[in-house]
């Protein structure tokens, strides 16, 4: 991506073994993500370019001396940051949180929607599956290098089970997949407020009971008639701006949870007297989607698990661009990109 709108395939340099710990990966599939929609909007223009793409599965094709998990050949799962897999966070976990790689570290590694990426720390990151890399499971699974395991982080952290009722924000990937995860997770009355109705139909299949099109204090009033007045003890965030954080407020009931997982593009909100007064704690965060895997992964195997449905369109990763383009217009859900 060179800036906003701008969105090119171009050839690049083939990446190699920087690290005794890296692999390189050869992608099977990759798709765009809506966070990536952010710099489609709004990033400074970089004559370089910038690599984009943080969500795949890869076949390794070679690894570094010190690599002991994974050997050329093997189709891994990618999740979306680096971690050592043995430090304290990671054995917490936290994997985002990693003392040698997460967040914070982001060495140039290249974007999963290339033909060839670069992958540091590929014994504490890279997560071994035994399918074939033609397998048409390949949708589903790749919904556990984030959008699944985002989802699933959101309705952890906001403590759903089966007595709480939930209402997610936002029809995205991750908010569809939210819903998914409240239901998995035991709760009964999950509430969607999105307005794009092919989006909230997949939404009803995943769980949801009641789905809310009106937005701001509208959408406040729907849910609380919805709820006796009260709003609901769970609210998940899967959008991540300002006035989706105010409307969570707004539909949370009093000593509830509001889990945040979409990217906040902001610095400041409601959280004065009001938040303090009505006891409303606020969670949720970028997913540690690697420490979610083992859970998850078992039911897109089994096909009880239809993650994949939040792929409703697939291109070849030539046509990059035209998938940015058919997201930001809510053409496309989510664009699964193969090589
Ligand atoms: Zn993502
Ligand atoms: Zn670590």
């Amino acid at each position: 991506m060179y800036a906003p709108g701008d969105v090119r395939v171009i050839d690049a340099p083939d990446p190699q073994i920087e690290q005794p710990t890296d692999a390189v990966l050869r992608t099977v599939v990759a798709c765009v993500c809506g966070s990536d929609l952010h710099p489609y909007h709004s990033m400074t223009p970089a004559p370089e370019g910038r690599a984009m793409g943080h969500e795949m599965i890869g076949v390794v094709e070679e690894v570094g001396a010190e690599v002991a998990t994974v050997r050329p050949g093997d189709v891994v799962i990618v999740p979306f940051v680096w971690s050592c897999g043995v430090c304290d966070f990671c054995r917490a976990g936290l994997q985002t949180s990693c003392r040698i790689g997460g967040l914070a570290h982001a060495p140039h590694t290249g974007g999963a929607q290339a033909t060839f990426r670069r992958a540091p720390l590929a014994d504490g990151t890279l997560y071994r599956i035994d399918v074939d890399e033609h397998d048409d499971r390949m949708p589903g699974l790749l919904t556990l290098s984030d959008v699944y395991g985002t989802g699933w982080h959101a309705a952890v952290t906001g403590g759903v089970c089966p007595e709480t009722t939930v209402t997610v924000i936002g029809d995205g990937a991750v908010g569809l997949l939210a819903v998914l995860s409240a239901r998995r997770l035991g709760a009964e009355r999950i509430i969607l407020m999105g307005r794009h109705e092919a989006r909230t139909d997949l939404g009803r299949r995943y769980g949801a009971t009641d789905v809310v099109a009106e937005r701001g204090e509208a959408g406040v009033d729907a849910v609380r008639s919805l709820t006796g007045g009260d709003g609901t003890h769970v609210v998940i965030d899967a959008v991540g701006h300002l006035p989706a954080f105010e409307q969570a407020m707004g539909v949370v009931r009093d000593g509830g949870r509001i889990s945040r997982v979409g990217v906040p593009q902001y610095a400041e909100g409601p959280i004065g007297r009001d938040q303090f007064a009505r006891n409303v704690t606020v969670t949720g965060g970028v997913a540690p989607v690697r420490a979610y895997i083992d859970e998850l992964l078992p039911g897109i195997l089994d096909g009880s698990v239809d993650a994949g449905a939040v792929f409703d369109t697939e291109l070849p990763l030539d046509e990059a661009a035209e998938a940015y383009r058919r997201m930001d217009a809510r053409e496309s859900l989510k664009v699964l990109l193969r090589p």
